[in-house]
């Protein structure tokens, strides 16, 4: 067990990889209870790069008394705001002071190009751990008069937003830092403990973060890591009677399960779920612009991006030069591992996603589907799948309606924009979607009528720690980001004072 590939890594990241499994819990290493393990693969080959813990229930219950502890003697949540603050603002350095060490780690454990992970995973992490750091010191209640006896002058009431307990983190494998963090922040900056659990798949990066949070000042058991699988280690955690609180992002199907035994205690659940996102292109856009931000919007990171680019509804007069634009785009991408700097089509994350992907391209074939291939893998091994165009999808095959999470595209030719809409809507997500038109009319008509928690206009995919994100329907629950990013992660008290 160890990386053997043809790029070189960094000694920080192989001896991190050669590490002896463990856990994360009250500030320290731990072996856990169990003997188990969970092997990590590079997606690139299959090998197996290190090992972590399988973690038990009673790993699991230990990681959430150590949090409960912490949260209780108040080491974090009675620092003053501007005190937590500031470790979170060191955090967003410390991120950047290993920048390289963790862009390696999540490329190996992950596959995507290392300039994503040293962009989006590292780079775009520490903006948003300065950005939540920010919201620290931001958290408000409000003062109102009353009707009650006497009238206002006897009473002062006012309420305040306290930190709302332990918060169990569940992430998933696409963005495993970024979407970590995104669970992380929040919790810290409002004054909650955490803990984290990453998918059994991308474990190494949520813990490496977990250490280097302690180096920036986060004390013991405030922010704990355990890995395992979802089925023992993730169920133990969102049903634990001391989780107050779950954000969890995912599939819907897993999101269903947690909201239903969330339920169960009342414990605050955000749930961030799938997507099947459509792109309209109305027949005035600009076919260059719409071929670069599709190929952004559909395949970044192997279109393993819940917003990204799905079902892309064209009319009539624009669909040859755009089918036409991007399948040339397509076949002269090169292919290769996500530490080859020249590859810009990267393995999926696993032996087991690649197959459900190539899945739903088997059953577009059976449908008779029109499909149109990229550039092909260059390694057997690795867990590639060719960029894919799917042209006028019919509506017995899967992926129209399923999430693919692959670098697969479906182009439909529609009479006119109204028609687009309809088969837009037609979905039962709501996450995200995008609507290219050089016409600002036909943008500020549509935007509306567009079911869906994010559009984008003349672009797909952009997010920003500002801009509130998260889903309609069957896509979850809450939002994340934006100036309320931490109101979820409180509870509101009412104080009311008689004098
Ligand atoms: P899963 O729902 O399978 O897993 C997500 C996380 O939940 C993993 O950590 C998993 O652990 C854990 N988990 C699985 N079962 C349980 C359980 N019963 N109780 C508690 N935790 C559990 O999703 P994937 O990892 O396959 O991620 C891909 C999915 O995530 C896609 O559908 C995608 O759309 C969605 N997603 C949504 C985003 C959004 O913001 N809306 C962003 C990113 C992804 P383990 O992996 O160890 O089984």
């Amino acid at each position: 067990m160890a990386y053997d590939g043809r790029f070189p890594i960094d000694d920080a990241v192989r001896n991190f990889l050669q590490r002896r499994p463990a856990l994360f819990i009250d500030g320290e290493w731990t072996a856990g209870t169990g003997t188990a393990t969970i092997d990590v693969h590079d997606p690139a080959t299959g090998a197996v790069i290190a090992r972590v813990p399988d973690a038990t229930a009673e790993d699991v219950d230990r990681a959430v008394r150590s949090a409960r502890v912490a949260f209780e003697d108040g080491r974090w949540r009675h620092l003053r705001p501007a005190d937590r603050e500031r470790v979170l603002l060191r955090l967003a350095d410390a991120i950047e002071a290993h920048a390289e060490e963790l862009a390696q780690l999540e490329t190996l454990e992950q596959g995507k190009s290392i300039h994503l992970s040293r962009m989006i995973e590292v780079g775009a992490s520490a903006e948003w751990s300065r950005y939540a750091a920010g919201l620290a010191t931001k958290l408000s209640g409000r003062t109102f008069d009353v009707s009650l006896p006497g009238g206002p002058q006897h009473w002062t009431t006012y309420t305040r937003r306290e930190p709302i307990g332990v918060v169990a983190g569940i992430a998933p494998w696409n963005f495993p830092l970024m979407i970590a963090l995104w669970k992380v922040l929040p919790a810290l900056a409002s004054g909650c403990s955490i803990v984290l659990k990453p998918s059994e798949v991308t474990p190494l990066t949520a813990l490496r973060l977990a250490e280097i949070a302690a180096g920036a000042g986060v004390p013991p058991g405030v922010f704990n890591v355990i890995t395992g699988t979802g089925a023992t280690a993730g169920r133990a955690l969102v049903e634990h009677p001391a989780i107050a609180k779950i954000s969890f992002t995912g599939s819907t199907q897993t999101g269903k399960h947690i909201a239903r035994s969330a339920v169960e205690r009342m414990a605050r659940t955000t749930l961030e779920l799938g997507g099947k996102n459509p792109a309209i292109v109305l027949r005035d856009a600009d076919v260059d612009a719409v071929v670069n931000g599709l190929l952004l919007g559909g395949f970044l990171n192997g279109g393993q991006v819940c917003a990204a680019a799905s079902r892309v509804y064209v009319e009539a007069p624009l669909f040859d030069a755009l089918a036409g634009g991007l399948h040339e785009a397509m076949k002269s991408m090169r292919v290769g591992p996500g530490l080859d700097p020249q590859a810009q089509v990267n393995p999926l994350v696993s032996r087991q996603h690649q197959q459900s992907v190539l899945a739903h391209l088997d059953d577009a074939r059976r449908h008779g589907g029109e499909l149109l291939e990229g550039a092909a893998a260059p390694d057997e091994r690795g867990y590639y799948v060719r960029p894919t165009l799917v042209l006028n999808p019919g509506a017995p095959m899967q992926l129209l309606r399923e999430e693919v999470f692959g670098p697969v595209l479906s182009l439909t030719r529609v009479g006119d924009a109204e028609e687009a809409l309809r088969l837009a809507n037609d979905s039962r997500f709501g996450l995200a979607a995008s609507l290219w038109t050089r016409d600002l009319g036909a943008a500020m008509r549509y935007t509306p009528r567009i079911e869906a928690g994010t559009v984008w206009v003349n672009s797909h995919v952009l997010i920003d720690p500002n801009m509130p994100f998260g889903g309609l329907k069957e896509s979850g629950q809450g939002r994340d980001f934006g100036v309320d990013w931490l109101e979820p992660y409180t509870e509101l008290k009412s104080v009311c004072i008689h004098h």
